[in-house]
């Protein structure tokens, strides 16, 4: 299996650590409002990488964090942190707000068939394991004390853009417009670890510490989480491309400082949903929700086949007209799909069966191709197989597509065929059928005069028969 590893910067063949078993760790949301459909994308195509790293048979272990502390409004350290904003915005205390919106996301997620990481663990719960890295950073040299504040000492390292050549000018953290520079910092690019003192509107939720009463920033959470549930060498770490400097750039740093080694082997960045005018946000433009999608007439699993049809690498642009016409050729699917199940079943050809899952897996072992394993699956709709061949390859497929194809094929079936019975059931109905069996016999028996006389009584009434090679059908117009 080859992985684009933005550490590399190519794609890489995928080795984990320890033979058969994956270490996975993913950045959970900031929950101080609803996840929007671009954080989603990044999640749906996260899940869609662990499904098939099981699918291909490996043990995997996913942690997510919860960031309900340390997040400020620049990811630079600077401005109100989000939890705050969203508790002043709502009237509500932090921990409320964490927790509705980190039910919130689940639901969604549940809603985008995406599977609950092995382990979740909400920043606020770690606090002691910050403060005991934070402690050890220290020690090494790698952190001081300023202003009241931890923070990581940037110069220290060989290396710390790690992710790209940036030149530190074109970086100029913390000096953004309309942004001052933290004067504590001894480098612009070094970062907060443990926060005392902010100019900004104090923190709700403060713990004590050996430097003060305060709370931690938010880079060190991810480290900290990763290493405790996943050991000292994680095999993939997860997160939207905004995430990689310095959100992750920052982590790796922290990280290979504390433990004397190198961390993470792959990291893996989806790419950003756009809308026409931009990356989405929360604060600009319509705020794009599943939800929302749904109050709409969407079905959420339409955007999930929506993402699954471009490459995570690459820039996706939602508009609802690119949202309709994925229902479009999600409902043809669907439509293939029931006609499939409507055929003798036949038996599964494991020869067959082969062939395609080997299309589908050279699609996903090429960095995650999901438009091309979507492809394989349209192949196999067409391929000349039993239907018992295609239905088990599709919802082999679905183990990593989730797209509950079969599932919704069924139930349209079971709505057709109680429309069908239900028709048949109808007096009206039964009264027309009788009559057309009538002519039929009529015609049988030669007397054509009886047979037109049907025929003309039923066009009165506004029915027209259609002869065909199985039989009479009839239409009301
Ligand atoms: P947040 O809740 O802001 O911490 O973000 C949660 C996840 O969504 C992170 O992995 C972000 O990198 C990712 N993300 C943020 N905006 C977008 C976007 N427009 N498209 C895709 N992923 C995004
Ligand atoms: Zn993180």
């Amino acid at each position: 299996m080859q992985i684009y590893n933005s550490l590399t910067r190519k794609k890489d063949e995928f080795v984990p650590n320890e033979p058969g078993k994956v270490s996975m760790y993913t950045c959970g949301p900031t929950v101080y409002h609803f996840a929007h459909i671009g954080n989603l994308r990044s999640y749906i195509m996260e899940d869609i990488l662990e499904k098939y790293l099981r699918y291909a048979g490996y043990d995997v272990t996913r942690v997510m964090n919860i960031t309900d502390v340390g997040h400020l409004t620049s990811d630079a350290d600077e401005g109100e942190d989000k939890m705050l904003k969203g508790a002043k915005r709502e009237k509500k205390t932090v921990m409320d707000i964490a927790k509705f919106y980190t039910d919130a996301f689940f639901a969604d997620c549940a809603k985008l068939n995406i599977k609950t990481p092995d382990v979740v663990v909400p920043a606020t719960s770690y606090i002691d394991e910050f403060i005991k890295v934070i402690e050890a950073l220290i020690e090494k040299g790698y952190a001081y004390e300023a202003g009241g504040n931890i923070y990581f000492d940037t110069s220290k390292l060989e290396k710390y853009y790690v992710f790209n050549d940036f030149k530190e000018e074109d970086l100029a953290v913390g000096v953004r417009e309309g942004v001052e520079g933290d004067s504590n910092k001894k480098n612009k690019t070094d970062f907060v670890l443990w926060f005392t003192k902010s100019k900004f509107d104090d923190q709700e939720l403060k713990w004590d510490s050996p430097w003060g009463i305060g709370y931690p920033g938010w880079h060190i959470e991810c480290s900290c989480i990763s290493m405790k549930n996943l050991g000292e060498s994680l095999d993939i770490h997860c997160g939207g491309i905004d995430n990689a400097f310095p959100h992750h750039t920052n982590e790796i740093a922290q990280s290979e400082a504390y433990l004397g080694h190198k961390w993470c082997n792959y990291w893996f960045h989806v790419h950003h949903l756009n809308t026409n005018s931009g990356k989405m946000s929360k604060s600009t433009g319509e705020f794009l929700t599943v939800s929302l999608l749904e109050e709409k007439g969407y079905n959420p699993l339409v955007y999930r086949f929506f993402c699954l049809q471009s490459h995570y690498r690459k820039a996706l642009v939602f508009s609802y007209e690119n949202l309709d016409n994925a229902t479009v050729a999600f409902n043809k699917l669907l439509a293939r799909i029931v006609a499939i199940l409507k055929e003798d079943k036949g038996e599964v050809d494991s020869a067959e069966f082969d062939r395609w899952k080997a299309k589908f897996c050279e699609a996903l072992d090429n960095d995650m191709n999901t438009s091309l394993a979507v492809t394989a699956l349209y192949d196999v709709l067409k391929a000349n197989a039993s239907a018992a061949t295609k239905i088990a390859l599709i919802e082999d497929f679905d183990k990593v597509l989730s797209l509950n194809l079969v599932a919704q094929a069924k139930k349209l079936l079971e709505a057709e065929n109680s429309a069908a019975e239900e028709k048949s059931n109808d007096p009206f109905v039964q009264e027309i059928e009788a009559l057309i069996a009538e002519r039929q016999q009529a015609k049988k028996d030669k007397n054509y005069a009886r047979a037109d006389e049907i025929r003309d009584g039923l066009k009165a009434r506004g029915i027209i028969l259609e002869d065909t090679p199985t039989g009479a059908k009839w239409k009301q117009i």
